[in-house]
């Protein structure tokens, strides 16, 4: 421990609490522009306050998370997702011991970076920006956690501990092959990809069968639900179709996180993981036991034939592209057209990257209204 970390209860508090494989606040690595030390907030609770109050985080509320806006006012948003994947997190990361406010700090970025209507405004700035580098959301998430937040004068972006920032780069790269000496990641950055899986493995269905996308009876013929229901069956007798679909839903999540702990306990004990340079060297450790995932697996695929693409669902989609593509081109012929803002930022990143910011930024509504004040006539 450092000597100037001495005085201050958050070093103390943790060196009781978090096991040694955690990462501690009083070994971080710092900031890129470096910042005095706080007496009351640890370097992980500051990171996870920023990214509360930043202005994407907050947009995050008007972001299609699987289904729009318009479908009704009962399913997820990119925000309710964010949160769900944060509650299981910490309860992951206290329950292993682990930094919850480092945890709590990465789930609360993990989708920031999403543009308006999910994965479709995904697809269509990825073939926008093709020639320029492409677009993802894991990648976006750090240009605005670096670079396009705005709000302190100190420092463009917010700052955020280097561990914050491998773990959402971690995320952004995550497909590609593992750099050479690649390290794994930390217990927390494992544990958030961990509940964001959890989490859309057991609301998605919930969602679906509120908007009577799926029903209860189709459900049956997937493994991991079906389980589910037998359980939740042999508790509770007299269910009503709701409180059913409700029970499940909760045993969907405790099973998965039951399942989690235990591989990752067994996992920690086995390997005698007992330093951040155990977690290192490890695999990745954080994962469902093998008959879990395949579980898991059978209910993705079905969502995957029965929601992602049902035509509902499709219909949106295709109109939300169609709108992001025409404004992209729109501005790209007319970049003076930008807030001042994104057009700040053509000198250095071109205009491409600049409309693609300022796109990817809009909340889904946004993007509607300001498609039709682009495209009307003489607009
Ligand atoms: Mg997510």
């Amino acid at each position: 421990m450092s000597a100037d970390a001495e005085p201050n209860p958050i070093y103390r508090r943790e060196e009781v609490l978090l096991a040694p494989y955690a990462m501690h606040s009083t070994d971080s690595a710092g900031r890129k522009h470096p910042e005095p030390r706080q007496t009351y907030r640890g370097p992980f609770q500051r990171d996870r306050d920023r990214i509360l109050h930043s202005g994407a985080f907050r947009r995050l509320s008007h972001k299609t998370q699987v289904f729009t806006g318009d479908m009704g006012d009962y399913h997820r948003t990119r925000l309710t997702h964010t949160l769900e994947v944060a509650s299981i997190a910490r309860t992951l990361a206290r329950a292993l011991q682990l930094n919850e406010d480092l945890t709590e700090a990465l789930a609360l970025a993990h989708d920031i970076g999403h543009p308006p209507f999910g994965h479709s405004g995904e697809d269509v700035l990825d073939e926008c920006l093709r020639g320029d580098g492409g677009f993802n959301h894991n990648a976006q998430a750090l240009r605005i956690v670096e670079l396009l937040e705005n709000r302190y004068p100190e420092f463009p972006g917010l700052n955020l501990s280097l561990e914050v920032l491998a773990g959402q780069s971690r995320r952004a790269h995550k497909h590609s092959p593992p750099s050479q000496g690649g390290a794994a990641p930390l217990l927390e950055v494992q544990v958030v990809d961990a509940a964001d899986s959890i989490a859309y493995d057991s609301h998605d269905v919930d969602d679906s069968l509120e908007l009577g996308l799926l029903d209860l009876h189709q459900l049956l013929a997937v493994p991991l639900w079906r389980e589910a229901a037998e359980r939740v069956r042999q508790r509770f007798t007299s269910l009503d179709d709701r409180q059913l679909r409700r029970a499940i839903v909760h045993e969907l999540i405790n099973w998965q996180v039951d399942d989690l702990l235990s591989v990752v306990q067994h996992e920690l004990a086995s390997r005698r993981v007992a330093s951040v340079g155990d977690v290192r060297r490890a695999p990745v450790l954080v994962a469902p036991s093998p008959q879990l995932a395949e579980l898991k697996l059978g209910l993705e695929r079905f969502l995957f034939k029965h929601v992602y693409r049902h035509e509902a669902v499709e219909t949106k989609r295709n109109e939300a592209r169609q709108a992001i593509r025409e404004m992209f081109e729109i501005l790209l012929a007319a970049p003076d057209r930008l807030p001042s803002k994104f057009r700040a930022r053509i000198a250095q990143d071109g205009a491409a990257r600049a409309v693609g910011d300022y796109l990817a930024g809009m909340t889904d509504r946004y993007a509607l209204d300001e498609h039709r004040r682009l495209t009307a006539a003489g607009g």
